[in-house]
């Protein structure tokens, strides 16, 4: 174990200088439907202390995720790898942006322990963005993986990481390294690419899961959309036919909640009866696996859906 810290937390500009010359956007209040519970459970105390003592920064903590209380009871924690600073500034995420520091060697070894320490059947890595590094940080990934596979055998490995910015040779460094699940978030519909994800293009990230599949087609492959930033159930439609021609396995689908006023606008909260009805859509498209509800993530009750990711996989291989 290596490279502990406990700082204090970056006040919002701060945190998005890059947002602090923004018009606010009202906050809008919350409908019945969204109702989390309080992170004050004594695993939620315990998953914080060791990943504190261990130096590791989560995506729970640093996008300031809804479902924390509940994960973290469970100690589901999802790993933040290479620095919780990012260097991009999507305007629906949460995460800090800024010039990120070196990486720490100890990192692959820290997470492998304290994955073990959890007893995590089933671990999510995801990643800042990291368009300063030659491979944008899949070396790293492949050195996260191969600890795990080392040190934790009996876990599996789900990955959820940047786009890599088409750097040459990343995402087969990445598949090499063998994680049970390769996640990219295209997280919204193409029109609205220029305003939510100004540092992205909505065909790299697809070719990215794409490219997956074509260097190993057993890998599970999965996705993750939010609602609720002014796209139409059309454009997700659209979507959705466009990830099952990339041979995507598993869409996530979750509504967007604004985190501060400078952050992109909440449009609308979409309906459970909504989520349901895109759910179907998408079983019919042909995923193997479909989560949509309000407040799902991509990595929100992630070891279940695996498990039941590979039982959907192994029916469809004995029709
Ligand atoms: S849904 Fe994912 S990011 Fe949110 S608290 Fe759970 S594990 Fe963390």
């Amino acid at each position: 174990m290596d490279g502990s810290v406990d700082k204090a937390p970056l006040s919002r500009a701060e945190r998005h200088p890059e947002k602090a010359h923004r018009p606010d956007n009202p906050i809008p209040r919350k409908p019945d439907w969204i109702r989390v519970r309080a992170p004050n459970s004594p695993e939620y105390a315990e998953t914080k202390r060791l990943m504190r003592q261990h130096g590791l920064a989560t995506v729970c903590e640093e996008a300031a995720c809804p479902n924390i209380g509940e994960c973290w009871k469970h100690k589901h924690a999802t790993f933040m790898i290479m620095g919780d600073t990012c260097t991009r500034a999507c305007a629906f995420c949460n995460v800090a942006t800024g010039k990120p520091g070196a990486l720490n060697p100890h990192e692959p070894a820290n997470i492998a322990e304290a994955v073990g320490k959890l007893g995590l059947g089933h671990v999510v890595v995801t990643s800042v963005d990291r368009d300063d590094l030659e491979d944008g940080g899949a070396g790293h990934f492949a050195q996260v993986i191969e600890a795990l596979h080392r040190m934790a055998p009996a876990t599996t490995i789900e990955v959820l990481t940047p786009d890599f910015m088409k750097k040459p040779g990343a995402i087969e460094t990445v598949v090499a390294a063998r994680p049970d699940v390769f996640n990219h978030n295209l997280e919204t519909v193409p029109r609205l690419y220029p305003t939510i994800r100004p540092g992205a293009r909505y065909f790299t990230s697809l070719r990215l899961l794409w490219r997956v599949k074509e260097i190993d087609p057993a890998m599970f492959t999965k996705s993750g959309l939010m609602v609720g930033l002014g796209e139409t159930r059309e454009e997700i439609l659209q979507v959705m036919d466009d990830l099952r021609a990339a041979d995507v396995d598993f869409l996530t689908i979750g509504q967007y909640l604004q985190p501060t006023p400078k952050h992109a606008a909440l449009d609308r909260f979409w309906t459970p009866a909504e989520f349901e009805a895109l759910a179907t859509h998408a079983r019919a498209k042909g995923f193997l696996m479909v989560s949509a509800s309000p407040l799902t993530r991509s990595s929100y009750h992630a070891g279940d859906d695996f498990a039941r990711l590979r039982a959907a996989r192994a029916a469809q291989l004995k029709t």
